[in-house]
C-alpha cells in the first residue's frame, strides 16, 4: 500500500514512512493510493471477534508489507491490553434507536487513546527495526498531549516534549501530563497561550537543520496512522448491530473532523453507513459548511467542550480531495484561498455530495448543559460535554429503523465542573486515576520563544541520549 499527498506535489510513501513523516512535504495530507475493501463473507467473519484482533484485521490493508499480520495482532494486543473494560469500546443504549459507544478507557480517559496506544507501539516496532531514534514535539490544550505522553513514555526509541500552555489548561488534563516521570517524557509549560505553542512547535519543524538533528515527528491529527486506526470502532459498532445486512448511522462530537473521517473510510471500505452526523460547539465551522456551504473562519471561543474548539478542521482536507474526485491541484488550490482569505470555496457539485452524506449540528454552552441534565434525568447515562453534543446530534438525525450510534469521546471525570453545574455530580476518576491530585509533578516553565523552546528540546534529548 503507497499513500498519497492531497495536493499531488509529495512523494508517495508506504504505511511506515507515513507513520514517521506526518504532514507531507508539500503541506498536504497523505491518503492510501486506493482504498482496501472487505467483501460481504469479510464483514460476516470479523463478527465477534475480540476488538484487538478486529483491529488488526482493519488495519492488515493500510499496513501493506510493513509489518507482518502476526506483529500487526500482537501490537493491537498490547496497546489495548491496559484500557479498563473488557469490551474496550463498549456499546449502550440511552434511548429508541440511540446508543452511545464509549472511546473513553483508555489511560487518559479520552478517545485519542484509542489510535494513540497503537501509534505508540507502531513507532517503537517500526523504530526498532530501522535502529532509530525520534523526538516527538507536540504542542496541547489538553487531551493530545497526555494520550501522547502515556503512549510513549519509557519507550527507549522516542523522546517525547509536549508544550502547553501555562495556567490555561484544566488541572485534569495537566497533571495527567506532568505526573509523568519518566524520563523521555519532557513537559514544557509555555509563557503563552495555546497558539503561541502551536506556532512553536510549527517553527522547530520549519527549522530543517534543527528538524534533521534531533529526528524530530508528529503525532498530530493529521498523522494517517491515527485516523486509520480509529477505523476498528465503527466496524466494531455496525457488526454488533447486523452489518454487513443492516445500516448503521453514527454521530461525532467533532473538532479537527480526525473521528467521523475515520466513520467515512469505514463507508468508503464497504461497511453499510447511512448518515453521518457532525456535532459541533459554538464553533461551528462545519455546521456552517454542511448546511449552507458556508466554510468561513471566525475566531476560536471557548466553551464546555475545549477539545473541539478550532477555527480550522485540519482533516476536512482529506474530505475535501475526495469530493474533488481526487483532483489534488484543485485541493491545493482550494486549500490555499482558503488560508489567505478565510473562505473556502467548494464546488457545488462537491457541496452537494457532502450534503447528502453528513449533517451537522451545533449546541452553544447553555443547550450542551441542558443535554447532560435532560439525558442523565431520563436515562441515568452521564455524558462529558464532548460526548453529549455528539449525542444530541444522533438524536437529532436519528432515523426508525437504523440505529444511531454516538460516540462518547471523553470520560465524565475529565470535566468534573461542567458535570456538577448540568447535573449536581461530581464524577469520580477510574481506579488508576484516584490518586492524580496527589501526585508528584514536573514540568519546566518556558518564555514563548523558539530558541528557549529549542534548547530545551535538546537538554530533553541529551539527558535521555
Ligand atoms: C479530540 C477530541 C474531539 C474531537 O475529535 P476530532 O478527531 O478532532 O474531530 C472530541 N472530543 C474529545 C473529548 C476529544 O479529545
Amino acid at each position: 500500500m503507497r499513500y498519497i499527498s492531497t495536493r499531488g506535489k509529495a512523494p508517495a510513501l508506504s504505511f511506515s514512512d507515513v507513520l514517521l513523516t506526518g504532514l507531507a512535504e508539500d503541506g498536504g495530507l497523505y491518503l492510501p493510493e486506493t482504498w482496501p475493501s472487505f467483501s460481504l463473507s469479510e464483514w460476516q467473519a470479523m463478527r465477534g471477534l475480540p476488538y484487538p484482533e478486529l483491529a488488526a484485521r482493519i488495519m492488515t490493508p493500510f499496513v501493506g508489507e510493513d509489518i507482518t499480520p502476526d506483529t500487526l495482532r500482537s501490537l493491537c494486543e498490547k496497546a489495548y491490553a491496559g484500557f479498563d473494560h473488557p469490551a474496550i469500546v463498549p456499546l449502550t443504549q440511552v434511548e429508541d434507536g440511540l446508543f452511545v459507544q464509549e472511546l473513553f478507557h483508555g489511560p487518559t480517559l479520552a478517545f485519542k487513546d484509542m489510535a494513540m496506544q497503537l501509534l505508540g507501539q507502531l513507532f517503537e516496532h517500526v523504530l526498532a527495526e530501522r535502529n532509530s531514534h525520534v523526538t516527538i514535539v507536540g504542542a496541547t490544550s489538553g487531551d493530545t498531549g497526555s494520550a501522547a505522553i502515556e503512549a510513549c513514555r519509557g519507550r527507549d526509541r522516542l523522546s517525547v516534549v509536549i508544550l502547553h500552555p501555562k495556567d490555561r489548561t484544566s488541572e485534569v488534563q495537566r497533571r495527567q501530563m506532568t505526573t509523568v516521570l519518566e524520563p523521555n517524557v519532557t513537559n514544557l509549560a509555555i509563557e503563552g497561550t495555546f497558539d503561541d505553542c502551536q506556532d512553536l512547535v510549527k517553527s522547530l519543524f520549519a527549522d530543517m537543520p534543527f528538524r534533521k538533528e534531533m529526528h524530530l515527528s508528529a503525532v498530530n491529527s493529521i498523522n494517517w496512522a491515527r485516523i486509520a486506526a480509529q477505523i476498528p470502532y465503527y466496524v466494531y459498532a455496525a457488526l454488533n448491530f447486523g452489518a454487513p445486512e443492516q445500516e448503521v448511522s453514527f454521530a461525532v462530537p467533532t473538532g479537527n473532523f480526525g473521528n467521523i473521517l475515520a466513520a467515512w473510510a469505514a463507508r468508503k471500505m464497504g461497511l453499510p453507513v447511512r448518515h453521518l452526523c457532525v456535532g459541533s460547539n459554538r464553533n461551528d465551522i462545519l455546521t456552517r459548511f454542511l448546511n449552507a456551504n458556508d466554510m468561513t473562519m471566525k475566531s476560536v471561543m471557548p466553551s464546555l467542550s475545549p477539545s473541539m474548539d478550532i477555527q480550522v478542521s485540519s482533516n476536512f482536507e482529506r474530505l475535501l480531495f475526495e469530493l474533488l474526485g481526487r483532483d489534488a491541484e484543485a485541493c491545493a488550490r482550494i486549500m490555499t484561498s482558503f488560508r489567505a482569505t478565510g473562505h473556502m470555496d467548494v464546488p457545488a457539485e462537491a457541496w452537494e455530495t457532502a450534503h447528502a452524506l453528513f449533517s451537522g449540528l451545533a449546541l452553544d454552552d447553555a443547550a450542551t448543559e441542558a443535554e447532560i441534565k435532560g439525558l442523565h434525568d431520563r436515562s441515568g447515562y452521564l455524558a462529558d460535554p464532548h460526548s453529549a453534543i455528539g449525542i444530541a446530534a444522533g438524536r437529532r438525525f436519528r432515523e426508525s429503523g437504523v440505529p444511531m450510534v454516538a460516540m462518547a469521546t471523553a470520560h465524565p471525570a475529565k470535566f468534573p465542573d461542567a458535570m456538577v453545574a448540568a447535573t449536581g455530580i461530581r464524577p469520580a476518576l477510574p481506579a488508576h486515576l484516584a490518586d492524580l491530585y496527589s501526585r508528584e509533578e514536573r514540568y519546566r516553565t518556558v518564555p514563548a520563544t523558539a530558541d528557549a523552546v529549542k534548547d530545551a528540546v535538546r537538554a530533553a534529548v541529551l539527558s535521555n541520549a
